[in-house]
């Protein structure tokens, strides 16, 4: 009787909280990236399982009755690997995926690209670019060593960044104070980032609409096939319903 949550995103760790609530059973993986990682409550694992068939030993080993792929919208791997293992298993699936920014009120006003590639093409013309990209796809603009990039990571990337840049390193949530602050101090002209969606990083943008800063947003990936949902809440009732299920069976 036992939910396993694919994790890394503050959803994910609300669901295990709402979860270990009621008393079930969570196991909470996170891929073990960063150095300090804000932790669920309940079962802890960490590091990857060795691709498809590692996930599918996993979860006949740890007998999951359920699979709650709570991974973050552009963490493309593992939600593929986690659709193969239920398929392979039989195991029920979910994904949880908060809502992109689409709908935002400024959305038409932002450039639209499908990849990181295609953002720094994008935003080739931008003398002071702020880039809330990720640590990892930071390495496609190291190209730009020859203007004074701003780009905010949880921790720093493990190659070296041209000296003329300057790096952010926190984690957010970020307000609309602070996130106006940062476009004013370094003079930002361009805004590039992911479609992550979500309340947490969605400051910057209105800070970059109330201060003309245009905006390059990298669309997501398209999601395996499979059942979705958009809230914990709704991913609380699934578990819950699988969870019965599997008790009675
Ligand atoms: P990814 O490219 O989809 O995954 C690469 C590999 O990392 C996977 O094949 C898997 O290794 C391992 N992995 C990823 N997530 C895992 C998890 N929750 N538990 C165990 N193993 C995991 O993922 P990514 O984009 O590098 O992101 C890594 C993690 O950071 C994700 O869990 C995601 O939720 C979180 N995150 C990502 C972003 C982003 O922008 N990509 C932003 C915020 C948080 P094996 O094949 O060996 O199992």
């Amino acid at each position: 009787m036992t939910v396993l949550i694919l994790g890394g995103t503050a959803e994910a760790r609300d669901l295990a909280a709402a979860l270990v609530g009621d008393d079930r059973d969570v196991i909470s993986s996170l891929a073990g990236r960063v150095r300090d990682p804000s932790l669920p409550v309940g079962r802890l694992r960490l590091g990857g399982f060795g691709g498809v068939a590692g996930l599918a030993d996993y979860l006949r080993t740890s007998q999951v009755s359920a699979l709650v792929d709570a991974t973050h919208p552009f963490a493309t791997h593992i939600s593929g690997n986690a659709a193969s293992a239920a398929a392979q298993t039989g195991i029920p699936l979910l994904r949880l995926e908060r809502p992109g920014w689409a709908d935002h009120p400024r959305a038409s006003s932002w450039t639209w690209v499908p990849d990181v590639e295609a953002a720094r093409a994008a935003g080739e013309r931008s003398a002071r670019p702020f880039l809330t990209i990720g640590r990892q796809s930071l390495e496609a603009f190291l190209p730009w060593a020859d203007r004074p990039v701003t780009a905010r990571v949880v921790d720093r990337p493990d190659f070296t960044l041209p000296t003329c840049w300057t790096l952010l390193t926190s984690r957010g949530p970020y307000a609309y104070p602070q996130e106006r602050r940062i476009l004013i101090d370094h003079r930002i002209d361009l805004l590039i980032t992911k479609d992550s969606g979500g309340s947490h990083t969605a400051a910057k943008l209105d800070a970059a609409a109330d201060l003309h800063v245009a905006v390059v947003i990298i669309a997501r990936p398209v999601p395996p096939q499979g059942s979705v949902v958009a809230t914990v809440a709704e991913a609380k009732a699934w578990c819950d319903t699988q969870l019965n299920d599997a008790r009675r069976a």
